[in-house]
């Protein structure tokens, strides 16, 4: 199936006299007939679902799609995309452990990464996603575990090179790990060119209704967890009568590792509901894509002619310092996220954003409408005057998320509220 009919298919085949839409599995747990059937459900050795913590029917067909989307062998979804990143990093870290992380990625990871588990004893190193492989190489260690990177970044909209940090990571035997968010399975597919694990965080696109927060993590399926790296796959889980991931389940152990210990204990469970929303989302996400980034394009190209605007960063300009790497990553688009830097600062962006009148200020983005948000006076308002400079983030800064509104109307409101500047 190609992508857009994996959209609508995949995950879910109703047989004969079935529900044609995917059911909403309202049941926190699941009827057996036997003591001996229910044993081997907790054994792990038949397959099943039994709490919804750890699985159900509904949240299982979206896993199954999104899978399906990216090429990977499975998937779990949990109840956000912090959770996802949280997730996959801790199925391969234990204290003690370090990992890479590119440093243009999303804010929220990057506290999770240098705040949180730091406090678990899990360390990572943050490099310049566009400095050279013998650099990078530089930030390894021998507890170092995995690689973490963000395809096309949030909010800074660079893109990653996905090929090197592969090739890098894979020369060391650890795993890449992609945050593809933004882009979405439709624009680039990271286990084609050399990921093992690809998160989302589906708040954004793959909802694209500001509906529900939401994660999901895919297992290629390609990666070795028995190179010596990772004891924990390859030797038995006393916490499941002495499971080894690698040997019972193969190519899978990853994911199924990441679902009977860390969903487990952790129960950062997607609701039944929110995965109903999130597949309504995914139906439309193939027509949804293309038709962000042909608006954003032509926003981008507008915003960057405009006299009011002092810079533009969009990927899909030629003049953009990424637009080689989004010729190679993105080539059919680059979305609908972008941020500019008013003329006048502070003030410019504010009396730019209270200007609005199709557009919305909203601290989100990916929306199916046109938003907007200015870090220095929400995300990033603690910090001083000096600090925005330092975490280069210019007073005047705008995110905007184009929508799926005409692109006249969208210019016409971009026009009126720069006129106000
Ligand atoms: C929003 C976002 C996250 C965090 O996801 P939540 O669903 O808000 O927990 C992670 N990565 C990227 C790129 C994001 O945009």
């Amino acid at each position: 199936m190609k992508q857009e009919t994996k959209c609508l298919h995949a995950g879910y085949s109703p047989k004969n006299g079935e529900p044609r839409a995917l059911p909403i599995y309202q049941s926190t747990t699941f009827k057996y007939d036997s003591t001996t059937h229910i044993g081997k459900l907790f054994d792990l050795t038949a397959a099943g679902h039994f709490y919804s913590r750890l699985s159900n029917p509904t949240v299982e067909a979206v896993e199954n799609k999104i899978a399906a989307l990216e090429g990977g062998i499975a998937a779990m979804c949990t109840s956000s995309g912090q959770a996802a990143s949280f997730t996959a990093l801790a199925t391969i870290m234990k204290a003690g452990d370090h990992f890479i992380s590119t440093a243009t990625i999303y804010g929220g990871t990057v506290n999770l990464f240098a705040v949180t588990m730091k406090r678990f004893g899990i360390e990572c190193t943050f490099v310049d996603a566009d400095a050279s492989e013998e650099e990078i190489q530089k930030a390894f260690r021998p507890n170092t575990k995995a690689v973490f990177g963000e395809t096309l970044a949030n909010p800074a909209v660079t893109v990653c090179d996905i090929e090197k940090l592969a090739a890098i990571a894979h020369k060391n035997g650890v795993p890449l790990i992609i945050d593809n968010t933004f882009p979405t399975p439709i624009l680039c597919r990271p286990i084609e060119f050399g990921a093992d694990i690809v998160i989302h965080s589906t708040t954004k696109y793959m909802d694209g209704h500001a509906l529900c927060v939401g994660g999901v993590i895919v297992d290629s399926g390609k990666f070795d967890w028995t190179n010596g790296k990772f004891p924990e796959f390859t030797e038995p889980d006393e916490s499941y009568h002495g499971t080894i991931y690698s040997k019972a389940f193969g190519p899978a152990a990853f994911i199924v590792k990441a679902r009977v210990q860390l969903m487990r204990d952790l129960g950062m469970t997607p609701a039944a509901n929110s995965a109903f929303l999130l597949n309504l989302g995914l139906e439309t996400l193939a027509v949804r894509m293309p038709q962000y980034s042909r608006n954003g394009q032509k926003a981008a190209e507008f915003l960057s002619k405009h006299p009011k605007i002092e810079s533009i960063s969009y990927p899909g300009l030629e003049s953009d310092k990424y637009h080689a790497l989004a010729k190679k990553y993105l080539p059919n688009g680059c979305a609908g996220v972008m941020s500019v830097v008013i003329k006048g600062g502070r003030d410019g962006a504010a009396r730019f954003l209270d200007a609005f009148q199709l557009a919305t200020q909203c601290v989100h983005v990916a929306d199916i409408r046109t938003c907007a948000l200015h870090p220095a006076t929400s995300t990033h308002r603690q910090l001083t005057d000096e600090q925005l400079v330092a975490a280069g983030i210019p007073q005047g800064l705008v995110r905007i998320s184009i929508g799926l509104e005409n692109i006249d109307d969208i210019i016409a409101d971009l026009t009126q509220a720069l006129e106000k500047v």
